[in-house]
């Protein structure tokens, strides 16, 4: 029988439990036999804000999938120079496991969005499935605006409303608020080791 893999891609700055509920109902919904989470290098799309040093962003998302056996970590987006693109990553991805793997892109519904302004976006349509959660905030009426040979190739899938996100979690680092319970503990401690998220923001948060 063929392989279901699924790539999880994303900055992680930090990974929380939005990423890892999404990673794990994909897994168990849609049969994956793994999740690989790939941190990005040099996201095109958040050249905007300074993001952390990838190595940290690395080490936390290792630490984060640890307690999962489904769950692995890719350095295929650290170790290539120049901006990471998923049309590359999946082409990688493609050729490691062959043609006897079917791959699944799982994002969150708000990046599917934004896929249409991707590189290469017909190819990367050809070489996998998109799983999609549904997350707080995302109304499917702004779907309209895919064009439909996209929506063919998209799976949506309700997660539980988490309205979790990386940016809220640096800004209340930076107030001093609490962040226990938003991502797993290792992940909290190694901030707070690492005086990660000092700092406020002053440019708006990445998307
Ligand atoms: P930021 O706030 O900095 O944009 P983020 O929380 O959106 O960070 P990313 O690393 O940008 O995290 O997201 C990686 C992937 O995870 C994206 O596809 C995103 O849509 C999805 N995602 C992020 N948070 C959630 C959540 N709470 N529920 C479901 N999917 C999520
Ligand atoms: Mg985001």
């Amino acid at each position: 029988m063929n392989k279901a893999i699924g790539i999880m891609g994303g900055t992680f700055d930090p990974i929380h439990y939005g990423h890892l509920v999404t990673a794990e109902a994909a897994r168990y919904g849609y049969k994956l036999d793994k999740v690989i989470f790939v941190p990005s290098g040099r996201p095109p799309h958040k050249k905007e804000r300074q993001i952390t040093a990838a190595e940290h962003r690395y080490n936390m998302t290792e630490l984060a999938v640890k307690s999962n056996p489904y769950f692995q970590i890719s350095r295929v987006e650290l170790d290539r120079p120049g901006y990471s693109y998923a049309i590359d990553t999946m082409s990688q991805f493609v050729e490691q496991y062959g043609s006897d793997a079917e791959l699944y892109f799982i994002t969150g519904a708000d990046a599917i969005l934004e896929i249409i302004t991707w590189k290469n976006v017909d190819k990367l349509m050809e070489y996998c499935q998109f799983i999609a959660a549904t997350r707080p905030g995302f109304h499917l009426d702004d779907l309209h605006q895919l064009p439909d040979k996209f929506i063919r190739k998209i799976i949506f899938m309700e997660v539980p409303a988490l309205a979790i996100s990386s940016s809220d979690i640096r800004r209340r680092v930076a107030e001093h608020r609490p962040i226990k319970y938003l991502l797993p503990e290792p992940v909290e401690n190694y901030i707070y080791q690492h005086d990660l998220y000092r700092e406020v923001y002053s440019s708006s948060p990445g998307k």
